[in-house]
């Protein structure tokens, strides 16, 4: 891999980028600083790497997709306010870039992917890029991670068909999931926040996203 890829201009182009999500006020200065310092074009694939500054969404293999930076900065920006951020959980690896942005904001990160190959090479690129802070592990995510719970935050990047059980357990009270789900009947997803109270749950809707589907079973 070419950490320098797409040579002096990326950094550019980037920060053009984070200006427009900043224009937009899509997250506050310390997501979009987090989001200024990691280098996108790294965790695609070459022939797409010159689109990586776009705001759009990128193939990344196996039919899956590095999410919009748009949605990065949302998601990034809601967990980042939570009470406490030693531990945060994420479902869906993919190619490791949301992990990266949120191993900035918390002190550990779990994260848990269900294609192989997806989790061993976006391991590889966090270890490339000095994250020593996260664990990764290829499983079904439905699951959560039951040995290093309760979370202080959980964020799902893929579309779920209601609120996994297991996930909102795993969370501490005062903790926070941040999770796109499958609206019934509707060809769209909402970006629900879900906040752990002493009792019960607040739920906050974020926005309308589009994400790949949460699939049960592994691909090995
Ligand atoms: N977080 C990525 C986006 C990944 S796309 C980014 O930074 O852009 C969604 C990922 O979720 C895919 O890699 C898909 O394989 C994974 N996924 C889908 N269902 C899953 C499940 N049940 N458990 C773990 N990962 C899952």
């Amino acid at each position: 891999m070419t950490l320098g890829g797409i040579g002096l201009t990326s950094s550019t182009a980037r920060s053009r980028l984070v200006d427009k999500l900043r224009s937009e006020k899509l997250a506050g200065e310390e997501v979009l600083a987090i989001l200024d310092s990691i280098p996108r074009h790294v965790f695609v694939d070459e022939a797409v790497a010159h689109r990586a500054y776009d705001n759009t969404v990128l193939p990344i293999g196996h039919r899956q997709t590095i999410s919009q930076p748009a949605v990065i900065a949302m998601m990034s920006d809601s967990v980042a306010s939570v009470s406490k951020r030693d531990k945060i959980l994420e479902i869906g690896t993919g190619c490791g870039y949301q992990t990266a942005v949120i191993a900035r904001l918390f002190k550990e990160v779990y994260t848990v992917e269900r294609i192989q190959s997806l989790s061993s090479r976006a391991q590889q690129t966090l270890n490339d890029l000095n994250f020593h802070n996260v664990h990764c592990k290829f499983d079904d995510g439905h699951a959560g991670w039951l040995e290093n719970a309760p979370f202080d935050a959980i964020i799902v990047t893929a579309a779920a068909e209601g609120l996994p059980e297991a996930l909102l357990d795993q969370l501490r009270v005062g903790g926070r999931l941040v999770i796109p789900v499958v609206e019934f009947g509707v060809d769209a997803q909402e970006l629900i926040q879900m906040d752990r109270l002493e009792e019960g749950f607040l739920r906050k809707w974020i926005g309308s996203v589009r994400f790949v589907p949460m699939l049960k079973g592994t691909v090995s």
